[in-house]
């Protein structure tokens, strides 16, 4: 029996564009599942850091992947990991975590298991996938493709706002220049930079709310073809 090909809408874009909450809702109004592939680096990062594994030592890095144990599942519309046993919930947003990120992200080995388990996702249902590398390598066959981007001090500004919420205090200068050396790494990258591919349609939300970026993804989405199911 042929198993059904689920689609795949591909959101790629720099930190803080505004992609995660734009893809959440987008999925929701769609009757998706969500995947956020950041995730899976971050949970890595975690991973390795918790291990005190040296993350420049790529070596060392690559023989621990190959030792952990990643689980799969669905919770609340997005499709969720447990590494080892372990949910390892808001700690992959933490400031170790964010720092060292983009420095396992470079690593084409990381990067193609992450890839292989990202690709693996379609068999639980339609997504929308949000991330760096999703509509130019990991899921290149998609026709929807959107490209996410927002003026740097207005990203600065949003994801000075999440930090605030989750530890309390931040810097928006500081926020700006982690984000400046994040998508430095992320852009020039030799594997899966970061990237506008060709067919991804552009999105530059500034000034935009979450709520008209979503209405604007779904119409071009129903454009396309396809139909909102909630
Ligand atoms: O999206 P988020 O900011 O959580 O991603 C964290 C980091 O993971 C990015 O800065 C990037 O280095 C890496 N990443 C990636 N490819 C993806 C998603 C995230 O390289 N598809």
């Amino acid at each position: 029996m042929t198993e059904k090909k689920h689609h795949v809408i591909a959101i790629d874009g720099p930190s803080a564009s505004g992609k995660s909450t734009v893809s959440k809702k987008l999925a929701q109004v769609m009757g998706y599942l969500y995947v956020d592939s950041g995730a899976l680096y971050r949970g890595m990062t975690w991973k390795m850091l918790q291990e005190n594994v040296d993350i420049h030592d790529t070596e060392v890095v690559i023989a621990k992947m190959d030792e952990i144990q990643w689980d799969f599942f669905i919770k609340d519309g997005s499709v969720w990991f447990s590494i080892d046993g372990t949910d390892p919930g808001q700690e992959i947003r933490g400031e170790a975590v964010r720092e060292n990120v983009a420095i396992i992200a470079t690593i084409p080995e990381v990067r193609a298991f992450i890839g292989e388990q990202l690709r693996n996702m379609r068999h639980f249902g339609n997504i929308v996938m949000e991330g760096r590398d999703i509509g130019s390598v990991v899921f290149r066959d998609s026709p929807y493709k959107f490209y996410i981007d927002a003026d740097p001090q207005e990203r600065a500004r949003r994801r000075c706002k999440d930090i605030v919420q989750l530890e309390g205090q931040s810097n928006v200068e500081e926020v700006f220049n982690s984000l400046k050396r994040r998508d430095e790494i992320d852009s020039s990258r030799k594997t899966a930079p970061l990237q506008i591919v060709d067919g991804a349609r552009v999105l530059d939300t500034t000034g935009m709310t979450i709520d008209e970026v979503v209405e604007r993804i779904a119409s071009a989405l129903t454009q396309d073809g396809l139909s909102c199911e909630a």
